[in-house]
Order: structure tokens, then sequence, then C-alpha cells
């Protein structure tokens, strides 16, 4: 039985996920402990057509042995044929499959500095391999994989080969993946009702929206003019629909850079390149981030945002009903992916430039001047929806309409 789903849920992440097309390359980033299931990912890539599946391992023990170790000019700078093997095969427009396995707490005890350095050489030298991917002009998707370490971390008590088939049920279910049922249907059908939601989102072109709950959220959000909601899938520069993230639920625009004030709590803890930070408290002025406080990790907090202007401004809104599949399952999951899935949710750092009306052929400078955060070498998602979350849209012409009430959607 587990056989079949892993191979439904490889079919899903090639035919959904990237939507691989016949001659297409495909490039696959996975960790060494997923290699079983990336054989799976690759045999489906052929079977759809692929012209070559590259693959590129990383293991994040050695990596942790790398940032703890290695000579510290390291950290700031890439190595070239890495930058080159990236910016040619994205030119080329191959599809980029990204297989996420990670330990929440692997880089405990590594130097912040080392990590911000890092982020920022990662981001500077592959400037525009990320300026397509941002800008979805090449499909790419990312999905996960279950690990020791972070199965136990999600289901405290269980070790090993138990821990992981418990998350893996977990990841079957919030991706959609079920005996006897055809997951690329099932996500045709899911991608179009998130559609469906962000276009009366669009018809409303909301200026700005006003949060509120009792964990001490009150901030108003300003949407630029032309702002795009987007769920589901997108189309790349070949107009081929493809989706990002498995699973998604998320309906997500951009908000106006200079137009966040006042105070956002996260509602869950967030994982953080390899550590955890918990109970974020966000003070922003005029859209720039003033105050920043977290119980926990509030070091490794402070150094992603530190890592350039941009990512002391927003990039992103995400709305995600509190009764939603996954936050329904109860599981807390330690990673993004599915967290952010499970609850409304802010980024900062760089917007998405598809997020504008004609975003995608626009230069950072242009998405600047219309309002948009396009400039920065990170994007942190991080969750703030709790079940008494409360969403004002305010329209252009003043009216106020409620569009979430107790955590969930009222339009
Ligand atoms: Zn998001
Ligand atoms: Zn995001």
């Amino acid at each position: 039985m587990k056989e079949q789903l892993l191979r439904e849920y490889a079919r899903l992440a090639v035919r959904t996920g990237v939507n691989l097309q016949k001659g297409q390359k495909l490039l696959i980033q996975a960790e060494t402990e997923c290699a079983p299931f990336v054989r799976i990912l690759t045999e489906e890539a052929f079977a759809a057509g692929a012209f070559d599946v590259i693959v590129r391992w990383n293991d994040q023990l050695i990596a942790r042995e790398r940032f703890l170790h290695a000579d510290d000019s390291l950290f700031d700078d890439v190595y070239p044929w890495s930058v080159m093997m990236n910016d040619q095969l994205s030119a080329e427009g191959a599809a980029f499959i990204s297989v996420s396995a990670e330990d929440p707490s692997v880089l405990k005890g590594v130097d912040p500095d080392r990590i911000r350095r890092f982020t920022t050489a990662t981001w500077q030298k592959n400037d525009k391999f990320y300026a397509r991917v941002m800008a979805s002009r090449i499909p790419w998707n990312v999905l996960a994989v279950p690990i020791a370490p972070w199965a136990e971390k999600v289901f405290p008590g269980k070790s090993g080969e138990e821990a992981i088939e418990l998350l893996w049920d977990a990841i079957f279910r919030a991706v959609r993946v079920r005996e006897g049922v055809d997951a690329v249907a099932e996500w045709e059908a899911h991608c179009r009702r998130l559609r469906e939601r962000a276009e009366k989102l669009n018809a409303y072109a909301f200026a700005a929206l006003r949060y509120e709950n009792a964990l001490g959220t009150r901030l108003t959000v300003e949407l630029p003019e032309g702002h795009l909601w987007t769920g589901g899938s997108e189309k790349d520069e070949k107009g081929i629909d493809f989706v990002a993230n498995m699973p998604t639920e998320e309906i997500f625009t951009a908000p106006k850079r200079d137009g966040v004030n006042g105070v956002v709590c996260s509602s869950k803890p967030l994982a953080l390149n390899g550590n955890l930070v918990e109970g974020i408290r966000l003070t922003l002025k005029d859209g720039r981030i003033t105050d920043i406080h977290a119980d926990e990790g509030e070091e490794y907090l402070r150094a992603e945002i530190e890592i350039d202007e941009g990512a002391h401004y927003f990039g992103e809104v995400a709305l995600v009903p509190y009764h939603s599949p996954i936050s329904e399952s109860g599981v807390l999951f330690y990673n993004t992916l599915f967290d952010e899935n499970a609850s409304c949710h802010f980024a900062f750092g760089q917007a998405y430039p598809t997020c504008l009306e004609g975003g995608a052929d626009l230069s950072k400078e242009e998405l600047l001047a219309r309002g948009l955060n396009a400039e920065s070498n990170t994007h942190v998602d991080f969750m703030i929806g709790t079940s008494d979350l409360s969403i004002i849209g305010v329209t252009r012409d003043g009216k106020e309409i409620p569009v979430f009430v107790n955590g969930d959607f009222a339009i």
C-alpha cells in the first residue's frame, strides 16, 4: 500500500507540481536520507518524458559540520559552479523540484552570523536564478519527505520508524494522496477552489486589511493598487500551469511596502534555517520592522531580519482559514511548508512580482515604485492565524467588509 502511495506522491509532484513536459530537464534537490523516494521521483519523471533528471544531493549533518568548523571566509561566497548549474538549467527552462526533509534543530549552536552571511551570499550569487523563480518564469515545486529527527519532533514520545510512518500519514493527508484516488485530478479541483476564492478577493480590490486577535496582533496592512491575490497553481513563462508548494491551502498577495503599521504576534513556532523561533512579536511603522522580539531563538530571527534593508519589510500577506484540513489535523509540523498552510501568515523579505498586475515584466525599480518590497535576499513566512482572528477589509471608497471572522473566511 505504502509503495503505491509513494508512487502517487511522486507522480503528483512530476505531473501537477512542475507539470513536466516531454523533452524538459528536471533538477531535483534532495537530502541524502531521501534517496529511496528520489529514485521513484526519477522514474516518474522519465515516464513523463524527461530529457534528463539531475539530482543535487545535500546532507544536513555534513552541512552542519561545515557551518561549525569550516574556514570563516567560506560563508561570504558560493562556488561558481553551483551558481552556473542553476543559471544554465533555469535559462534552458528546466523544471526544479526541491525535496525538503529538515531536522528543525539541525543547526542549533551554529553562529547566527555565519548563517546570515551564507544566506546573503547564496541569494546574491544566484540572483538571476531567484529572479526567475520569484517571477514564476520556470516551473518549481517544493514537497517534503519525513526523516527521523523531524518526525520525532512532530510526534514526541515516538521514535524511529514509528515516528516516520506517522509523519508519512500526516503528509499524505495534507497533500491529498489517498489510496484509490487520482491525486492529479483531486488537485485540479483543489486549485480551482483556491482560484475562485482569490478571484473573490480581487473583485474587492481592498485598500487595506485590519488584523486583530487576543494574542496581541493589531495590524493594518495596506495593499498596493493593482495587487493580485493568487492561490493554487500559477503559470510559467510558457503558460504552463504548475504548483509551487505541496501542500498549498493559501491565497496570497503582496502588501504595500511602506503601508504596514502596528504589532503582530506569531501563533506557531517557526523553523528557521535549522533553528526554532517561538513567540515572535514584531512592531512595524510605515512598513519597517522597528522592534523584534521572540521568546526563543530571537538571535536567529534578528540575524535573518538584519540580512538587508528589504528584510525589514513585509513581502507577503496570506490567508488560510483556521478550519482548514492541515490545521484541523492538529499536527504541528515544525516545517513552514506545512505550518504556513495551516495558518494565516505574513512573510518578511522579498515579494513575488506576480502579486502585481503585469509585475513579472517589471524591473526591481518599477516594482518598488508601485509599492512592492522588491529587493531583499530573503523571504521568510511566519504564522499568525488563530481561532479568534478578525480581518476587516477596507475598500478604496472606505467601506468595511469582514474578510475573516473567528479565524475563518466570511466572504
Ligand atoms: Zn505563503
Ligand atoms: Zn512565502
